[in-house]
């Protein structure tokens, strides 16, 4: 098997069977990510603990294998991290992806399936989807709106009322 058959192969696995899919119902934060180019959607949810760790994600989405399967692994990886580790693994995935060097070793070795994507520069930005979309969603989380008490609460708007 060569390493190209392998990649293609793990690629598969995670979009066949996809790891955290789904949503949470109740997440620190969601947000969601789109790649016009070829449709890609991904959708995060994350439960942040009061130490900063992610405590758990999910994804949902739809578009090519790429993107869902770059999505997969990147949940299984990111779960238990901190904010600070989790923004550090996303800027050395987005540089390894543009920099043609190998995924950095502290990341887990599937992440090495998606280098190969590397050769075709369309596909670059499925791989980086879901990462982008966590970056924004711990952006989002970062700058969010210090909690209100109850009174206030009630006096904000009501988009998110059931
Ligand atoms: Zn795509």
């Amino acid at each position: 098997m060569t390493t190209e058959d392998l990649s293609r192969e793990i690629i598969l696995d995670h979009y066949q069977n996809p790891r955290n899919h789904g949503r949470l119902e109740h997440p620190t934060v969601a947000n969601r990510g789109h790649n016009p180019l070829c449709g890609d959607e991904i959708e995060l949810s994350l439960l942040i603990d009061a130490s900063d760790h992610i405590g758990d994600i999910r994804f949902a989405g739809r578009g090519c294998s790429i993107s869902q399967a770059s999505a997969s692994m990147m949940t299984d990886i990111v779960k238990g991290r901190t904010l600070d580790e989790v923004e550090a693994s996303v800027q050395r995935f987005t540089q390894s992806m543009a920099n043609r060097q190998s995924a950095p070793a502290e990341l887990e070795a599937e992440l090495d399936a998606l280098q190969g994507v590397k050769r075709y520069p369309a596909r670059v930005k499925c791989a980086l989807l879901p990462w982008t979309t966590l970056r924004e969603s711990i952006d989002l989380y970062r700058h969010r709106e210090p909690t209100r008490d109850g009174a206030d609460a009630l006096a904000g708007d009501c988009s998110d009322a059931p």
